[in-house]
């Protein structure tokens, strides 16, 4: 924790100074032009990888990446009131959905109920993603370990998409061409950036 304390002073002194007028404009409002939802995996740090700046990115972070599907709900639903505020509040032109390598949340759609048995809420948010491990258990039978790992992340990602197409003020928005889904692959051990390319259906290295 000492190390997080000493990163204050040093973002003060810093990283603050260096962009005082930045911090001074956006002290007053936000407009970012991009909700990012991605994973809350530590590796995966949506300003390091897209070299963004402050004000740039909306983000909204959960386990797996996941984007419930749209409901008005009488829970505290995090992730959909935060695309909604995004949607609504701050007129984002692009949303990101970023899933990742090495997920542990994506890792768990194959754990034992023994595995999880400390973890009844992420086992119960993981439920949404049981169509995505019935798409990859039918789809690729003979898949090894390792191959299903890297599957299962990206198929997820596809299915995030079509989630938030389960948002009606998305859904309108892109058909009117006035937003952009976006569908990334971060392979944190190799830096690389995949874009999902929605006519190949395949992802695409960018760059
Ligand atoms: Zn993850």
């Amino acid at each position: 924790m000492d190390s997080l304390f000493k990163g204050a002073v040093r973002f003060r002194e810093r990283s603050f100074a260096n962009n005082k007028e930045l911090f001074q404009k956006l002290g007053q409002e936000q407009k970012p032009h991009t909700l990012f939802i991605g994973c809350s995996d530590s590796r995966v740090v949506p300003e390091l990888i897209t070299k963004a700046m402050p004000g740039e990115l909306f983000v909204v972070r959960n386990i797996a990446n996941i984007v419930p599907r749209y409901r008005v709900a009488k829970e505290y639903v995090a992730t959909t009131a935060a695309i909604e505020y995004a949607i609504v509040a701050l007129n984002v032109e692009n949303i990101v959905v970023c899933g990742h390598s090495n997920c542990g949340g994506c890792n768990a759609l194959y754990s034992t109920p023994e595995q999880m048995m400390d973890l009844p809420n992420v086992e119960h948010w993981l439920e949404q993603l049981a169509p995505v491990r019935q798409q990859v258990d039918e789809n690729y039978p003979n898949a090894s370990p390792e191959e299903r790992e890297w599957i299962t992340e990206q198929v997820n990602i596809v299915a995030q998409l079509d989630n938030l197409m389960s948002y009606p003020l998305i859904r309108d928005r892109f058909k009117d061409g006035k937003l952009k889904l976006y569908g990334w692959y971060y392979v944190i051990d190799k830096g690389e950036v995949y874009n999902f390319n929605i006519e190949t259906r395949e992802f695409e290295l960018i760059g």
